[in-house]
């Protein structure tokens, strides 16, 4: 069993708010949202972060991004929305798999 929460949610061992599912990508809400609509994406297979992509990942990375604003609309942010990927210690990323924030629906901060 893997010890990676986002691997574990994405198993069906943990519980999530799914907001969406394929083959390859999950989706599902923040536990603890900044706003009031805050989601992610994340791929199925394990990368710990975007640090860690290479050119392999390029069709992965490229299908969340297309993902992104089409969940976006879906949950109702028709005005637009902040995508957020955390990399690495230095850049405050806490689960170490590979995920895009998607945050809109409320005053966001700039960056
Ligand atoms: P990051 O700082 O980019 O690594 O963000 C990790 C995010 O995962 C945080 O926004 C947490 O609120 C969120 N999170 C932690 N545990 C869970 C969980 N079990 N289900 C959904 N979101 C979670
Ligand atoms: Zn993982």
């Amino acid at each position: 069993m893997s010890d990676c929460l986002f691997c574990r949610i994405a198993a069906g061992e943990i519980p999530c708010r799914k907001v969406y599912e394929d083959d390859e990508l999950l989706a599902f809400h923040d536990i603890n949202p900044a706003a009031p609509v805050h989601f992610m994406i994340v791929p199925k297979e394990h990368v710990d972060s975007l640090g860690e992509c290479h050119a392999r990942h390029e069709l992965l990375l490229g299908r969340i991004l297309l993902l992104a604003p089409l969940l976006a609309k879906e949950q109702g942010l028709s005005d637009g929305f902040k995508t957020v990927i955390n990399t690495g210690k230095g850049g405050g990323q806490v689960v170490m798999h590979l995920h895009v924030h998607v945050i809109g629906g409320g005053k966001l901060s700039h960056l």
